[in-house]
């Protein structure tokens, strides 16, 4: 493992030299090709360790509530994709390039509360959109399992856990922020309440006073502190959709 992470830092650093010599200057360091195939493995993945829901009425509904949002707002040249997995976690992700999960435990959480869920899932596109993991990636740049699934060598076992490494990659606060800001504006835009935000929260928070310290799996990956709340307020108080068509 070591000497496959000095090899891809090797090659990384070239790539590195690469584009900087030809004035890359975007801010995301994956192209949206590498986003792509990155999401795509990270999708075979999830099918590997979850049985995806196809045929079910939540399937059904997670794929009708994303492809609206994809109607009404400013989309990237990626496959988007949206599933339901047989997990009973209370969570939701994404991967960069397009797939969009949604845990069994959260839609059972969320219920019948399409608002909600238009703005979990708008949350996810907004990660997406927003190139988050791109970024992550680009600041972290060593982390050899991810770099092993960019350059891969057909001898090594790296790439085995892009969903592990993904999720554990942890947004910043304020991608978390802009996720929220996307999620309510898409919700809006595709003319779901975006109160269903809220209510979400509200649930989160009851529900990690039940639990305890660990809380739903969505804390962990989304901490859900005062200010998060009172943002999402105050977005819809002012109704500063701002990225509803962006
Ligand atoms: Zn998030």
């Amino acid at each position: 493992m070591q000497r496959a992470t000095r090899i891809t830092t090797i090659m990384l650093s070239a790539l590195l030299l690469t584009g900087s010599l030809i004035g890359c200057r975007t801010r995301s360091f994956l192209s949206t090709k590498q986003e792509i195939e990155l999401g795509q493995q990270g999708m075979q993945q999830v099918e590997q360790q979850y049985r995806v829901e196809t045929a079910t009425p939540d399937a059904e509904r997670v794929r009708e509530i994303g492809d609206r949002l994809l109607k009404y707002i400013h989309k990237r040249p990626i496959p988007y994709s949206f599933h339901v997995i047989d997990s009973n976690q209370i969570n939701a992700f994404s991967l960069p390039g397009g797939p969009v999960f949604v845990c069994r435990g959260l839609m059972d959480m969320i219920g019948n509360d399409n608002d909600a869920l238009a703005c979990v899932i708008g949350h996810e596109l907004g990660h997406i959109n927003a190139r988050h993991v791109a970024r992550t990636i680009s600041s972290d740049i060593l982390n050899s399992t991810l770099i092993a699934v960019l350059f891969p060598n057909p001898n090594a076992q790296a790439g085995a856990s892009i969903v592990n490494d993904v999720l554990g990659l942890h947004y910043s606060r304020q991608e978390e922020y802009e996720a929220d800001w996307r999620g309510l504006s898409y919700a809006h835009a595709a003319g779901y309440n975006p109160e269903g935000m809220v209510r979400f929260f509200s649930k989160l928070e009851r529900l990690s006073k039940l639990q305890g310290s660990a809380g739903p799996a969505w804390l962990q990956d989304h901490p859900l502190t005062k200010d998060r709340i009172a943002r999402a307020e105050w977005i819809i108080e002012h109704h500063d959709y701002r990225y509803g068509n962006q």
